[in-house]
């Protein structure tokens, strides 16, 4: 069970993006990332791969692992510890930490 899913707002705690928030694009589980949308950006020279595409500087999005971020309620809207608790329907769901209430 993963503490942040796509699309949810994180706050970014270390780090030189530290104090900005950002919608989760995408989640690397194996490595325990994330990306940021327009966060943590890094240039890449690219070389030409087609006519299409030509060679220079990109910028991208640099995944973040997660334990340098918080998950922003969606309720309270603090940045807070994510629990989890099992629903009467017996599905696991995430919890806020400083509201209690339920993420999911
Ligand atoms: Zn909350």
């Amino acid at each position: 069970m993963q503490r942040i899913k796509t699309d949810d707002t994180v706050l970014v705690t270390t780090g030189k993006e530290r104090g900005k928030q950002g919608q989760v694009h995408a989640v690397l589980p194996k490595q325990r990332r994330i990306v940021i949308q327009g966060l943590n950006m890094v240039k890449r020279h690219q070389r030409q791969q087609d006519e299409r595409t030509p060679a220079g500087i990109v910028e991208k999005e640099a995944p973040i692992h997660v334990s340098n971020v918080k998950l922003v309620c969606r309720s309270c809207e603090k940045p807070t510890r994510v629990r989890f608790r099992i629903r009467k329907d017996n599905v696991k769901v995430r919890v806020c930490g400083s509201c209690n209430e339920d993420i999911d």
